[in-house]
């Protein structure tokens, strides 16, 4: 069994496209212990280059024997899933939820033959989530994953990992009322398969970095993440991997906001980015604190 599924705890995936979130995320997770996932999403790397972000990776896992994976988030199809194992990547997602489940279900078989002879490991995702990801999806096309699907979908994929749709989803605006989560239909889920379970869209949008960019000019009215209880409960049922986008983005923002506002004669990236790395850092150290995954690797 997976060493996440037998302590109960989760690892983050923290989405990077740059030098200085790449830093923030290999550094918390040096300071805290923590075995860590660097997440890419296409849009990153139509951002950043393939290249410059494998290489950049690579010297990032080189320098510390903690285990890190780099993982790509959202692939859409063969061809980005190939250049990216091409390019080093460990681990893949493929995101066929658009789809009907049959061509799921063929498109994720078709990356696992791919990826697995090559030692990669595979993500899916069944049932869909509602938010900004690479496009919108509305709230009323999301689908919540049924448990026997999950079941059945595991046996005919030979999948590594499962994204579920339990309520979380993608952005800084993810409810317009009270959070809510399906805890139910995860346990139903956890206990028919025994795979890599992931919540994506599972930033908690914390108010007081909210109030610090708000402070400083930003406009985020209705931010709303996912409270940090809903987590741990998450992770008590069988979550064991959790994506971090958006809570970087804000700490980023707010950070770079405050800066400019405190220190208007500074032109200097390093001192301006280096702060936003620090902000990002500390969150990420939370995370993982949040997550349990501080101090597994000692
Ligand atoms: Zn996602």
């Amino acid at each position: 069994m997976l060493p996440a599924l037998q302590k109960a705890y989760a690892v983050g995936a923290f989405n990077i496209n740059n030098l200085e979130s790449l830093l923030a995320v290999v550094e918390a997770a040096i300071e805290e212990k923590s075995p860590v996932i660097i997440a890419v999403t296409p849009s990153s790397i139509k951002y950043a280059d393939l290249a410059y972000i494998g290489k950049m990776v690579k010297v990032a896992a080189e320098s510390t024997p903690l285990p890190m994976s780099l993982h790509l988030d959202h692939g859409k199809d063969l061809d980005t899933v190939s250049e990216c194992i091409d390019a080093g990547f460990t681990s893949v997602m493929i995101d066929g939820s658009h789809l009907k489940f049959e061509e799921n279900v063929a498109l994720t078989k078709r990356v696992v033959d791919l990826a697995h002879p090559r030692g990669v490991s595979v993500e899916a995702e069944l049932g869909r989530l509602a938010g900004v990801e690479e496009s919108t999806v509305k709230e009323k096309e999301a689908i919540l994953t049924d448990p026997d699907a999950a079941k059945e979908f595991i046996k005919r994929t030979d999948v590594d990992a499962l994204a579920v749709a339990i309520g979380t989803s993608h952005g800084a605006y993810k409810f317009k009322s009270e959070p809510k989560l399906d805890f139910k239909r995860l346990k139903l889920i956890r206990e028919r398969i025994n795979t890599l379970l992931v919540l994506h869209g599972a930033s908690s949008v914390p108010p007081w970095i909210v109030e610090k960019a708000v402070k400083y000019g930003a406009d985020l009215a209705g931010a709303k993440g996912i409270p940090e209880e809903h987590i741990r409960k998450a992770v008590s049922l069988g979550i064991t991997k959790i994506n971090i986008d958006t809570d970087l983005r804000l700490a980023f923002t707010a950070s770079i906001r405050e800066f400019f506002v405190k220190s208007p004669k500074v032109f200097d990236p390093r001192k301006i980015l280096g702060s936003a790395k620090e902000a990002m850092k500390e969150v990420v150290k939370s995370k993982m604190r949040l997550f349990g995954s501080s101090g597994k690797f000692l």
